[in-house]
């Protein structure tokens, strides 16, 4: 797959070239050793993250270099999370949660009071950030949260938890992470909230344990027991973070779909070379018709879908104030289902040997399945869809 070196609609700039030459480099001397280590231990790699601060990428987005921010564009978003993936999904999505979800979220609607107490420690990697949406009772349906937050005097008070938040802990002894971009309810309308990790009533209830996939990312359950946070820490107006929400996950499924471009691209260059060494019937086996068909539609899918999600980012970038999100929760769709059937595809030309942890691919495949569930299951990607498609009807 050397031809993503070369400058074109997946590194469109010099700077775009550079900057996944860095990362692949990052991967290779770092993050590859430790995968599937921390996989088998189902623990976040928090000084290797933190390295991520120094290299520029945990404020990737933010426009605020005085404060930490590297100016980059989504495209440099997309290279980010497509190479981290192509190694460790796990580490690369306690990266999305850090970066995307909490980060791009304050640079794109908090003030600049809360940009300077937040960008510095979250952008160097000193500061673990995350953000709460899900609960236990709702996930797709997300307007149905029951967290509260209470104006009283130059408080709000926020009742409720929160379930399954990436970053929510970042050890196994239940330590929360520093901040929490909270979603509740004032009244029957969304706000948001910086909460940290300091602030009473705030806790972990629990790390989620012995996931399928992703388990290089800690899993939290969160807890808001009359918090006590202050005014200051409101993001944009009362009730107005429905917008925040939606704009957020559009990004978010952009950098998911591009975290199952790095899963198929890995598997492909898996498969692509074990075909070539392993002998079956002294042939190798890429010689069989079966074998060849796995790896060709292979290809062929993944380069349909690298240009899918990298063609969405730039037409965002040239038209940042149309609505994308036909195609934010298509690329996420499909990338999500052909990145685990790539992986799958993987394991079987391998045989036996897919099917353990040497050759990576069943931690992928592991993996992403993830995908097809987390910022947006396949079927309420399929619901919006159809909606948007509506629209289109003339
Ligand atoms: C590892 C992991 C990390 C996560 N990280 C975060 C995070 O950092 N922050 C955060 O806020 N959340 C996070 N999530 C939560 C994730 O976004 C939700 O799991 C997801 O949105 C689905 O919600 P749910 O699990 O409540 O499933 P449900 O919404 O209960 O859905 C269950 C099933 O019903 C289907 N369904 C629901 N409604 C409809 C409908 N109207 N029509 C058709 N089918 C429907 C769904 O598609 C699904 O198949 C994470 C989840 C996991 C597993």
């Amino acid at each position: 797959m050397s031809d993503l070196k070369n400058i074109s609609l997946f590194n469109p700039s010099p700077e775009h070239k550079a900057l996944r030459e860095m990362i692949a480099d990052f991967v290779k001397k770092e993050l590859e050793p430790q995968a599937l280590e921390f996989d088998k231990k189902e623990q976040f790699n928090l000084e290797l993250f933190r390295k991520l601060g120094d290299l520029g990428l945990l404020g990737l987005l933010a426009q605020e270099e005085e404060l930490g921010g590297s100016n980059m564009d989504l495209t440099a978003m997309l290279i980010a999370h497509e190479e981290l993936s192509s190694s460790d999904p796990g580490f690369c999505l306690a990266y999305l949660a850090h970066s995307v979800l909490c980060v791009y979220n304050i640079y794109r609607n908090a003030n600049e009071d809360q940009k300077k107490l937040l960008l510095p420690g979250l952008c160097s990697g000193k500061k673990i950030g995350a953000m709460a949406m899900s609960e236990p009772d709702c996930g797709t349906d997300a307007l149905a949260m029951k967290t509260q937050a209470v104006k009283k005097g130059d408080k709000y008070i926020l009742n409720g938890r929160k379930m399954w938040i990436t970053n929510g802990c970042i050890d196994d002894n239940k330590q929360a992470c520093d901040y929490v971009l909270v979603y509740a309810k004032t009244g029957d309308k969304i706000s948001s909230f910086i909460v940290e990790k300091s602030f009473k009533g705030f806790s972990v209830g629990q790390k989620i344990g012995d996931k399928l996939g992703m388990r290089a990312s800690n899993t939290a359950e969160l807890v808001f027991d009359n918090c006590e946070t202050p005014s200051s820490h409101l993001v944009g107006k009362e009730g107005d973070s429905l917008i925040h929400m939606m704009r957020n996950l559009e990004v978010e499924r952009l950098a998911l779909a591009s975290m199952s471009l790095g899963i198929a691209k890995r598997c492909l260059e898996v498969m692509n070379r074990y075909s070539l060494e392993r002998k079956s019937f002294k042939k190798s086996i890429r010689s069989f018709g079966q074998i060849q068909k796995y790896l060709a539609k292979s290809y062929a899918e993944y380069q349909a879908i690298r240009s899918y999600v990298y063609n969405t980012a730039r037409q965002i970038q040239a038209e940042p104030s149309k609505n994308h999100r036909l195609d934010c929760d298509g690329v996420k769709l499909l990338a999500g289902e052909l990145g685990k059937m790539i992986a799958d595809r993987a394991i079987q030309v391998l045989g036996g040997y897919g099917y353990v942890g040497e050759y990576a691919v069943e931690r992928l495949w592991r993996d992403a399945k993830l995908l097809e569930i987390g910022g947006g299951t396949n079927e309420a990607l399929e619901k919006n869809m159809t909606k948007e498609l509506e629209s289109l009807i003339h």
